[in-house]
C-alpha cells in the first residue's frame, strides 16, 4: 500500500455494502469484488472477520433479527420524550413487540427507524403500515400428521382445505401505475425470472382492479397435457434476465390469498373476506392463472379423499386454513391457523428403505464433535456392491446423532471399499466399514445427478421399483429415467 487507507467507519462500511448490492450488469462481479477488496485492505484487527461474516449474512455471534428488535425497543424507550401510556407494564418488552409487529408489515428498518425517531415507539402501529411495493414475509403453515389431527385442532371453527402446490411462493405486487413486481418467499425481487407471469397480469385482473398484492404459488406446468410438473422442472429456469421468447418451462400461477386491493390493505380481514375479494378480482385463464383448488368440509373421509386427489394431481398435500375466526393474514409467521398436511409427514404413506452409512462429513457449528451428515448407500445384491443413494443430515435427535457418531467412529477406514459405488465428486471426510443398517423414511425419490443407486438400470430393482411406483413421476419424462 502506498498510503494507509482511512479507518473503516460504520457508515462507510454500510455505504459500501449498499453500493455492492446495487451493482448490476456488465463487469458487476468485478466491481463487487473490488469493493470488498477495498474494505478488507482497510480493515484492521478482527474487522476482516466481521466484514466477511456480514457479507455471508452469518454473524455467528448469536445475533438475530429478534436481538436487533429488542435493542431498538430499548433504545426507543430510553430516548422516548413522553412517558409511555399508563397501561404499559414492561416497557422494553412492549416496545420490542411493537417493533416486531411493525417490522412484520413493513420490513424496512430505513422506514421504521426514522419513524421511531420522529413519532416515538408507542405511535409506531399507526405510523408503520403495510405498503404496496414493500414485500411482507409470507404467512407459513404448521405441520400436522393426519386428517384427524386437523379436525381436532380446528374443532368448532370453519376451515377450508386447499391443494398444496409444489412450486415457488410468489407475492405479486401490482401498483396503481400498472408496474408489477414479484417477490420470492424471502422477499427477494423475482420479477426478472417470471416475465410471463408479469405479462399475464393485464389479462387476469378484472377491469375494476387497479392495484393488488396477490399471494400465490408459481408452478411448472405442461399446457398441452394440462398437468402440473414437479418442482425440479421449475428449478431449471434461470433466476433472472429471462425473456419471454426463450422460455422453455411454462408456469401456471395458483392464487390463494390477497393482501391488498385498490388502495386497501386486507391483512386484518378474515380469510373468508379476503377470498371473496380474490374470487371477485381475477379471471381464471387455464394453465396461466388459476385459483387454488379448495373445498370447505369438516368430514374426515371427504378431506382424506381430497388429499388423495391433490397427490394424484402432483401436489404435495393440503394446506388447511381457518376461514372466519382467527383467520387474519399473519405476515412472516408460522401460524396455528394454517396447517399443512404433506404426504411425507403421514405415517401411512411410503415404504421405508434399509440403508447403510458408508461415509460421513464432520459436523460444524452446533454439531462440532459429531458427524454432521452421513452418506448412505443401498446394497445391490445383483452386483454385490453398495451404491450411494443420498446424504442424510436431519431426522436424528441429538442423542441419536451422538450415539451413531460414537459407534461409527470405530469403523473408520482409510479408503473407500472397492465395492462402494459413488460419483467422482463425492468427497466425504471419513469412510466407514459397512457395519450398520438404518431404516430411513423418504417422501419422494428423484433422479440424482450424483448418487449411484439403480444407475443405468435395465432390470428392475428395489429403488427403481419404488421410484416408478410413486405418483409424482407420471409427470417426469421417460427419457429422464433412461438417461440416468
Ligand atoms: P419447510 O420449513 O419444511 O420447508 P415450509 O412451511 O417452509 O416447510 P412448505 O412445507 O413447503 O414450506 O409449506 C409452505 C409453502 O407451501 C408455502 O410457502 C407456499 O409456497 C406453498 N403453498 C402451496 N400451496 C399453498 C396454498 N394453497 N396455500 C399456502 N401455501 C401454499
Amino acid at each position: 500500500m502506498m498510503y494507509k487507507p482511512k479507518p473503516l467507519t460504520i457508515s462507510r462500511v454500510l455505504d459500501t455494502f449498499r453500493t455492492i448490492a446495487k451493482e448490476s450488469g456488465k463487469d458487476s462481479q468485478d466491481k463487487k469484488r473490488s469493493h470488498i477488496k477495498g474494505l478488507l485492505v482497510a480493515a484492521t484487527d478482527c474487522e476482516p472477520q466481521y466484514i466477511i461474516r456480514l457479507l455471508q449474512s452469518k454473524m455467528r455471534i448469536g445475533l438475530a433479527e429478534k436481538t436487533v428488535q429488542m435493542a431498538l425497543g430499548q433504545a426507543a424507550v430510553y430516548s422516548e420524550k413522553g412517558s409511555p401510556p399508563k397501561k404499559v407494564q414492561s416497557p422494553f418488552e412492549e416496545a420490542a413487540k411493537i417493533i416486531k409487529e411493525a417490522y412484520s408489515v413493513l420490513p424496512v428498518y430505513d422506514k421504521i427507524v426514522p419513524t421511531l425517531l420522529d413519532a416515538g415507539v408507542w405511535k409506531l402501529p399507526e405510523t408503520c403500515n403495510f405498503s404496496i411495493g414493500v414485500p411482507v414475509g409470507p404467512m407459513l403453515a404448521k405441520a400436522t400428521k393426519s386428517v384427524s389431527e386437523i379436525i381436532d385442532k380446528f374443532q368448532g371453527r370453519e376451515y377450508t382445505c386447499e391443494y398444496k402446490y409444489d412450486g415457488e411462493r410468489a407475492q405479486i405486487h401490482c401498483m396503481e401505475d400498472g408496474t408489477v413486481e414479484i417477490y420470492s418467499r424471502s422477499a427477494e425481487r423475482n420479477t426478472g425470472k417470471y416475465p410471463d407471469v408479469v405479462d399475464a397480469i393485464s389479462r387476469i385482473r378484472k377491469p375494476t382492479v387497479k392495484s393488488f398484492v396477490l399471494d400465490c404459488e408459481i408452478v411448472a406446468y405442461d399446457r398441452e397435457k394440462k398437468r402440473i410438473l414437479p418442482f425440479q422442472i421449475l428449478s431449471t429456469r434461470a433466476r433472472k434476465g429471462v425473456t419471454i421468447n426463450d422460455i422453455k418451462v411454462s408456469v401456471c400461477t395458483f392464487g390463494f390469498d390477497i393482501l391488498y386491493i385498490n388502495g386497501k390493505p386486507l391483512l386484518q380481514e378474515q380469510l373468508k373476506v379476503r377470498r371473496e375479494h380474490l374470487y371477485n378480482s381475477f379471471e381464471e385463464v387455464p394453465g396461466v392463472f388459476q385459483l387454488a383448488t379448495a373445498i370447505t368440509s369438516n368430514d374426515l373421509e371427504e378431506i382424506q379423499k381430497f388429499l388423495d386427489l391433490s397427490v394424484n394431481s402432483s401436489c404435495e398435500g393440503l394446506i388447511i386454513k381457518t376461514l372466519d375466526t382467527d383467520a387474519t393474514y399473519e405476515p412472516a409467521k408460522r401460524s396455528n391457523n394454517w396447517l399443512k398436511l404433506k404426504k411425507d409427514y403421514m405415517d401411512s404413506v411410503g415404504d421405508s428403505l434399509d440403508l447403510v452409512p458408508i461415509a460421513a462429513f464432520h459436523g460444524r457449528g452446533k454439531r462440532t464433535g459429531v458427524y454432521g451428515s452421513f452418506l448412505l448407500a443401498c446394497y445391490d445384491e445383483h452386483n454385490e456392491e453398495y451404491q450411494t443413494i443420498c446424504n442424510i443430515g436431519t431426522g436424528f435427535s441429538e442423542q441419536q446423532l451422538e450415539e451413531r457418531s460414537t459407534s461409527l467412529r470405530s469403523k473408520v477406514i482409510k479408503n473407500p471399499k472397492a465395492y462402494y459405488r459413488f460419483a467422482d465428486t463425492t468427497d466425504p471426510d471419513v469412510w466407514f466399514e459397512p457395519s450398520e443398517v438404518w431404516e430411513v423414511k423418504a417422501a419422494d425419490l428423484s433422479i440424482s445427478p450424483v448418487h449411484r443407486a439403480a444407475n443405468g438400470i435395465v432390470d428392475p430393482n428395489k429403488v427403481a421399483d419404488m421410484y416408478r411406483a410413486q405418483k409424482i413421476n407420471h409427470s417426469h419424462n421417460q427419457e429422464d429415467e433412461d438417461d440416468d
